[in-house]
């Protein structure tokens, strides 16, 4: 008999929504492990960081934290950002430092239309639509590079700036990313999105190495998309999409498109990648702590459920992770959802009715 594979993961719920999510997660993946026939198992360690531990302790996660993370093989993280803390100070302070310090810089996004859930594309029951935004996570607009108060001058003429850095080897690892992703699916094409008519030196630069890296993919389709009219694209022609690569910011605000056109930004996974696997990677839903919903048990857990595969497909069990989607389309399909996609489901019931399809369908 083989021996059990045992994967190491850090959780960390942090706040609102995040706690009920990661539970949620956490319940489905203990049952596919449990379901595995002894192949896999997980060693939960769950760290109590964020907006209460910040009221507590002055720090949003323990100083020797990110040594602590280095030693798992992966992180499912909730949501980070309550009321008692500024933005800035709760985001840089727990979730980008792991982002930043970790070199997570290949964040992927699906975009992926569910049985029974209506999109305001209202295509989701006859056509299947799903794509996946890779975003540069590391560099771009979000280098954090700028400053105010550049006029030298007094009040009412302030002059702020903010860069944004582009890397040739940036940009080419993250494109080259996306076309080998491409490869791994059944519509082998990458979109490449830019505003390169009207930032001229580092979007051109990504142009530039897309059409060079496009080179070695023979087999991969491309197109070279601005902004702008990817937005409208991801409304009119969505069909046509499989890969779609972009820069921070482009992609940051893409995806949430894409989440929202899928029905709910409670159902948008995601990924925060090392490739190279020097550090754990981090697997989180989209959506923020969602303070208006916090505690009530009527959160959609789908968006960390659909993390928690794409951490599986991280593992190298693709065949698990299939499973947890089958079991979500199950689970909506017969019309289990929660309020956001116009159910009357809570958190538990839906969970409940993932876990009953996973062991319907060993
Ligand atoms: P944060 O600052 O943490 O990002 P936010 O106020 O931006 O919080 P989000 O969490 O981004 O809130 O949510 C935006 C909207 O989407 C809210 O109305 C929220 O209720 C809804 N939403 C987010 N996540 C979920 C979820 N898992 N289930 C249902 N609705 C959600
Ligand atoms: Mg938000």
């Amino acid at each position: 008999m083989s021996q059990t594979q045992i994967f190491k993961i850090a959780s960390i719920p942090a706040d609102g929504v995040g706690k009920e999510v990661v539970a949620a997660g956490r319940r489905v993946l203990d049952t596919v492990a449990e379901q595995s026939g002894g192949k896999f198992s997980f060693d939960w360690t769950e760290f109590p960081w964020g907006c209460e531990y910040y009221a507590e302790h002055g720090v949003m996660m323990d100083p020797n934290g990110l040594e602590t993370l280095k030693g798992f093989d992966s992180i499912y993280f909730g949501a980070v950002g309550w009321e008692n803390v500024p933005d800035h100070i709760s985001l840089w302070g727990l979730r980008l430092n792991i982002t930043q310090n970790f070199d997570q810089w290949a964040n992927i996004r699906p975009v992926k239309f569910l049985p029974g859930v209506t999109s305001p594309l209202r295509k989701a029951d006859d056509t299947e639509l799903d794509w996946i935004v890779v975003r540069e996570n590391s560099e771009g607009e979000y280098a954090g590079l700028g400053g105010r108060n550049l006029s030298g001058r007094g009040p009412g003429n302030e002059v702020a700036l903010q860069t944004a850095l582009f890397t040739e080897k940036g940009c080419e690892r993250i494109i080259r990313f996306a076309f080998d992703l491409a490869r791994t699916r059944t519509v082998k094409k990458v979109s490449s999105v830019t505003k390169s008519n009207a930032q001229q030196y580092g979007m051109v630069l990504w142009d530039e190495v897309f059409n060079r890296v496009a080179l070695d993919y023979p087999d991969v389709r491309t197109e070279s998309v601005l902004v702008d009219a990817m937005s409208a694209k991801f409304i009119l022609n969505p069909e046509d999409l499989s890969v779609v690569v972009a820069s921070n910011l482009n992609a940051d605000i893409l995806s949430d498109l894409g989440s929202a056109l899928a029905g709910s930004l409670g159902l948008a996974a995601s990924a925060n990648l090392n490739p190279e696997r020097r550090f754990p990677s981090m697997f989180e839903p989209v959506h923020g702590t969602a303070p208006d919903i916090a505690d009530q048990g009527i959160c959609n857990p789908i968006g960390a459920i659909a993390s928690a595969a794409l951490m599986l497909d991280h593992f190298g069990l693709p065949e698990e992770a299939r499973r947890i989607e089958a079991a979500i389309e199950a689970a909506t399909g017969s019309g289990h959802l929660t309020r956001d996609i116009g159910g009357s489901s809570d958190t538990e019931a839906v969970t409940e009715a993932i876990v009953a399809a996973l062991s319907r369908n060993l």
